[in-house]
């Protein structure tokens, strides 16, 4: 279960999240979870889940080490400040910020090379959707993912996939589980013929859009859906905790 604050939360409200949340979570051992805050408040929640299972994500990177990059966040930086993840190529830094196939490839394959946990975000819009083109979409952008990896050396630890439809993202309008099932397995067979079976086998794939405490067991109850990357909900640390012991229920 990850969950992806976004654009939220001062330091002190990072610490007051963290605090509230380890002691709610702790029996739930089954589930790996991840806190993807802003880099202001990463160091603090990096910290503060030193000695527990939980990881310390970033919401974004650049794929170079150093240099004349203004603004920009390296892979060693993350190492240095204590991330184990990182999310790459969430909607929102692809239609606000043109994060191309291109530029999440690059970061993909940095970020494996780093053993930085890379969370990739794939999905259709609501108009792709509507043209019957959302298989299209998806499996293009599943492809491009691979374009700077070595398919012969890759194993399914090493990165995760999350279906986040743009549509069900921020709006409420959460995928029915079976949507979820569809495309999700659809993408683990598409993996197994671009990497191979026993990857596509291990690979974690996420349902990610209008995630909550009240939807979160149906759809993880689906076959090939391995959890959920979770936004709005995500943001109280009570909401997020519930889902994290809601997904420890369905794995046992
Ligand atoms: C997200 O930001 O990845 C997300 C799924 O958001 P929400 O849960 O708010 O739809």
């Amino acid at each position: 279960m990850a969950a992806n604050w976004k654009m939220n939360k001062l330091v002190w409200e990072a610490e007051d999240y963290m605090t509230r949340l380890l002691p709610q979570i702790s029996d739930a051992d089954e589930v790996d979870v991840a806190v993807f805050a802003p880099f202001t408040c990463l160091g603090t929640v990096a910290r503060m889940v030193q000695d527990t299972p939980v990881m310390a994500g970033a919401q974004n990177f650049y794929y170079q080490d150093s240099g004349a990059y203004t603004g920009e966040i390296s892979a060693p930086m993350l190492e240095d400040i204590g991330a184990g993840a990182v999310i790459i190529g969430h909607s929102e830094r692809r239609a606000l910020f043109g994060e191309t196939d291109e530029m999440v490839a690059r970061k993909t394959a940095r970020a494996v090379s780093a053993k930085l946990l890379p969370v990739v975000c794939v999905g259709e819009t609501k108009e792709e959707r509507d043209a019957g083109r959302m298989w299209e979409k998806v499996s293009e952008q599943v492809r491009a993912v691979f374009d700077f990896l070595d398919a012969n050396r890759i194993v399914g630890d090493d990165l995760v996939f999350a279906y986040e439809p743009v549509w069900a993202i921020g709006t409420g309008d959460v995928a029915s589980p079976a949507d979820a099932q569809e495309t999700i397995g659809r993408m683990r067979v598409l993996l197994g013929e671009l990497i191979g079976e026993d990857f596509a086998g291990e690979v974690r794939i996420l349902y990610g859009g209008s995630i909550k405490p009240g939807n979160v067991g149906e759809i993880l109850a689906q076959k090939d859906v391995d959890g959920g990357l979770v936004g709005g909900a995500s943001l109280g640390a009570e909401s997020f905790a519930e889902m994290v012991n809601g997904a420890e229920a369905v794995v046992e």
